[in-house]
């Protein structure tokens, strides 16, 4: 008796089956595929968004213009296309800690943060955070947000996506922007964690 083992999961068997329709049909073909995928993991990354938090940092204007219409802001800095057709921004405070879901799927702003991590697409973070973020952040992140500051999750869509704004951390306040763009992590930008603190800086 022979077993069947299937390695893919449902949706990446659905993945697979429509790649290669693709190819076979020629709409696209494998090497711009992989063009795009090594141009996102390779040449597009966090540091993007982290260059856009030091500038909010340190330029009160750009931070206000941020606010307003993240889209334009970033655009303006080189960040804008594909997945990014409209970001908002989404600024911590003391009061209020935002973090970023796509219950959805995965949608994420690509030009400034790069592609997703896995955990980012996976069903259990998606179905979770929602439901209890707090606690999501401390068992999955080690990240205890304080009582007094409340959680907000963003929700993003094919439509809309968006970045956290960290805080800028105690004792930075004299560093410039470039300085600055060392302690904006990735999961700092997606609310999963604070920006580092200087002392949590490897050289
Ligand atoms: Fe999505």
């Amino acid at each position: 008796m022979s077993e069947h083992v299937n390695k893919y999961t449902e949706y990446e068997a659905r993945t697979k089956a429509i790649e290669t329709l693709l190819f076979e049909r020629g709409i696209v073909t494998p090497t711009a595929v992989d063009r795009i995928v090594s141009y996102y993991e390779n040449d597009v990354g966090p540091m993007g968004g982290a260059k856009i938090v030091a500038k909010a940092w340190t330029d009160p204007d750009y931070a206000e213009w941020l606010k307003k219409d993240a889209t334009a802001a970033m655009a303006d800095m080189g960040y804008a296309g594909e997945q990014a057709h409209q970001i908002q921004a989404v600024f911590n405070d003391k009061d209020t800690h935002h973090v970023v879901v796509c219950t959805l799927c995965s949608c994420y702003p690509w030009p400034v943060l790069g592609l997703p991590p896995a955990w980012y697409k996976s069903m259990e973070y998606r179905s979770r955070v929602v439901a209890d973020p707090r606690a999501v952040l401390k068992s999955d992140f080690g990240f205890e947000v304080p009582d007094d500051t409340e959680v907000r999750v963003w929700d993003s869509s094919s439509e809309i996506r968006y970045i956290v704004i960290p805080e800028q951390p105690k004792g930075t306040e004299a560093w410039d922007a470039e300085a600055l763009t060392k302690l904006v992590s990735r999961d700092s930008m997606i609310g999963v964690a604070d920006a580092l603190k200087p002392n949590e800086v490897v050289a």
